[in-house]
């Protein structure tokens, strides 16, 4: 089926604003709670949020098979469970709805009150029920980096690393949308040159450049998801901050991999755009060498080009542009990490999340980690401020964007910015 909403020439009768992440080409999927505190799955054109439900309830997705409530809920993730087909009459018919010749909702003032909404009149909620979250660990450069540091530099890649898409389960139960402020977690660490742990505040917070992606009920348990098969089950992607405190991980991580380090917060992106939407923007990946074995393998561009960058804004300072990466620099691809996933059997629903993995790229100014920019603290970062950062202060916001941008158009997810507030002090 034609993914009609993706033409470039089409234009809406909703204003859209120059350099906009979210022209009529986009239309990715989110929830929302309005002003009359109704929550609805939306949409978004430019500046407006678009009521889904109300749509569906003045019978505008009349043709196409949903049951009636659809977008009536406060997740996604039946929408998504229904299926690609699915996914893209829903696009299509939303692009045609707000296509600029189409006078159907565009003359009814009636209708347009009720369905569009400014961004200040509602309130992003969590996309979808995260069931499971897994997170990966596919940027070559970034685990270079981490095993330079923390191991052996001539030997920084672990043996199983080029052949494996690296992951470990993480937790979806403290997974916040963006505009939620993040408590500096306490925990257990052993200070440098000591022999005993302490117990208090990490003093090492971090962020992680990510992305995730979103996924449709794919198999039965038992049953695994080929390679070539593995796009058909992504519904689309958001930006994910994967919170991290380092002290704590280099405490813990050993034998059995990141725990209290990395499950105290996990930021995302409302809005989830598409694969759909981001097809303009398929490119190939890095060379694979050495080849990965055959359930791994796969020809063509599936690799996305995503310029994201990343900056903190003291509270109260000027906001510091740390770095700018790109989703195309990973070394295993999404088909790859979704396909290995589920090579045991393993079974994924719908609204799973996996994360990227930290996303560096090969110089110093695009590494997605403050351990990586300043290399462990020891080249702090200076701040328009005056001040400077080894890692995250309290009070500080992280704010990461992403858009994808071509001759035609600019595909892009808003941002995910969370505040770092001092630990938590029960009352
Ligand atoms: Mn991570």
């Amino acid at each position: 089926m034609p993914i009609t909403a993706n033409d470039p020439n089409r234009k809406s009768w909703l204003e859209v604003p120059n350099d906009s992440d979210f022209p009529i080409q986009n239309i990715p999927f989110g929830v929302f709670l309005t002003k009359d505190d109704v929550i609805t799955i939306g949409t978004r054109i430019g500046d407006s949020a678009i009521d889904l439900g109300a749509l569906q309830q003045m019978n505008y997705f009349e043709g196409i098979e949903l049951t009636d409530d659809m977008f009536m809920q406060d997740t996604l993730n039946d929408f998504i469970s229904d299926g690609k087909k699915t996914w893209r009459l829903v696009r299509n018919r939303i692009a045609e709805i707000f296509d600029a010749e189409n006078p159907l909702l565009r003359d009814n003032a009636k209708h347009r009150e009720i369905v569009i909404f400014t961004l200040d009149e509602i309130e992003m909620q969590l996309p979808v029920l995260i069931g499971d979250y897994t997170d990966f660990y596919s940027s070559k450069e970034h685990a270079t980096n981490v095993g330079k540091m923390f191991r052996d530099p001539e030997n920084a890649l672990l043996p199983n690393w080029l052949h494996i898409p690296v992951g470990y389960h993480g937790r979806s139960s403290s997974i916040v949308p963006s505009g939620i402020p993040v408590h500096r977690p306490m925990g257990q660490t052993l200070p440098n040159g000591e022999t005993t742990p302490v117990f208090g505040p990490s003093r090492l917070i971090d962020f992680e450049l990510e992305t995730a992606f979103i996924t449709t009920d794919a198999n039965i348990m038992g049953e695994n998801i080929p390679v070539h098969e593995a796009e058909d089950y992504i519904f689309g992607m958001v930006l994910l901050n994967d919170w991290s405190a380092r002290d704590i991980q280099k405490w813990e991580y050993v034998p059995l991999g990141p725990f209290l380090a990395k499950n105290f917060a996990s930021s995302i992106s409302p809005w989830i755009v598409t694969l759909d939407a981001l097809e303009p923007f398929r490119v190939k990946g890095p060379k694979q060498d050495p080849t990965p074995l055959p359930y791994l393998q796969q020809k063509g561009k599936h690799a996305f080009d995503i310029h994201l960058e990343v900056s903190i804004e003291p509270e109260n300072g000027e906001e510091t542009l740390v770095s700018k990466s790109n989703f195309k620099y990973m070394y295993w691809s999404m088909s790859q990490q979704l396909a290995h996933h589920t090579s045991n059997g393993c079974r994924v629903n719908s609204g799973d999340m996996m994360g990227s993995g930290t996303i560096s790229g090969p110089t110093p100014d695009s590494f997605g980690s403050m351990l990586e920019l300043t290399w462990g603290g020891k080249n702090p970062i200076q701040m328009k401020d005056g001040t400077e950062r080894k890692f995250i202060n309290d009070g500080d916001s992280v704010r990461i964007k992403g858009y994808c941008q071509n001759s035609d158009v600019r595909i892009g997810f808003g941002e995910v910015c969370s505040k770092l507030l001092p630990p938590f002090t029960r009352k």
